[in-house]
């Protein structure tokens, strides 16, 4: 059976992609989503096993240890990782799979998944960016500046990344990533590493 595709959606933070990557799953309901393990409380409504296993350190700890993690990363305070069983289990079942990610992550799946589809979810302009950290305005100078520098330097790291697309109104977003996901299927390799082998039988089977 031919592998899924591994998509990573991922960009500096603020960016939107929780809610881009949401409205895309109403939207492609065949395309899996990678449920992430983290040491954050659950938010208001969300719920274990849907929107993120919720684990103790301990039992964070004892994943990284037991190499059941792909790739995980530390985000204000707590820890985020994605099981890697799902990962390969849906890749090896041929169904498409998504990870919803930070970009240090994003970066350390790159390593061991150079053939997944990276695409970086962009601001509509650092300008608007500089709006939204700033805009809240419960913060000191000092932390909008760092905020600021860590957006800039997120923003650097689009040289790793396959796609940009960006987030001026989700609709379009969702509609930029579903055109690249159709275009991945799509592309030459594919069909080359797919089908040769049966087009080698046939004309085998031809020969007899
Ligand atoms: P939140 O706490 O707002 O749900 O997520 C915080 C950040 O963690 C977001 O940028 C989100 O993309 C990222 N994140 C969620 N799951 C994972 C994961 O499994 N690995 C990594 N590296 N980042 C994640």
């Amino acid at each position: 059976m031919n592998k899924g595709l591994l998509f990573v959606l991922s960009g500096p933070s603020g960016v939107g992609k929780g809610t881009v990557c949401a409205a895309l799953r109403k939207r492609l309901p065949d395309l899996i989503y990678s449920v992430s393990a983290t040491t954050r409380s659950p938010r208001e409504g969300e719920q274990d096993g849907v929107n993120y296993f919720f684990k103790s350190r301990e039992q964070f700890q004892e994943m990284i240890e037991r190499d059941a993690l792909l790739e995980y990363a530390q985000y204000v305070g707590n820890y985020y990782g994605t099981p890697r069983d799902f990962v390969e289990k849906t890749l090896s079942e041929g169904k498409d799979i998504i990870l919803e990610i930070e970009v240090q992550g994003a970066l350390k799946v790159k390593e061991k998944f150079p053939e997944g589809v990276f695409i970086f979810l962009m601001p509509p302009s650092l300008n608007e960016l500089k709006t939204r950290i700033t805009g809240r305005g419960t913060e000191s100078q000092t932390v909008i500046d760092h905020r600021l520098s860590m957006a800039q330097e997120e923003i650097n790291l689009l040289y790793h990344y396959d796609y940009a697309v960006v987030n001026d109104q989700i609709e379009l977003a969702c509609d930029r990533i579903s055109a690249i996901i159709t275009a991945e299927h799509c592309k030459r390799e594919r069909f080359l590493h797919e089908l040769l082998p049966d087009i080698d039988a046939v004309a085998a089977a031809d020969n007899v």
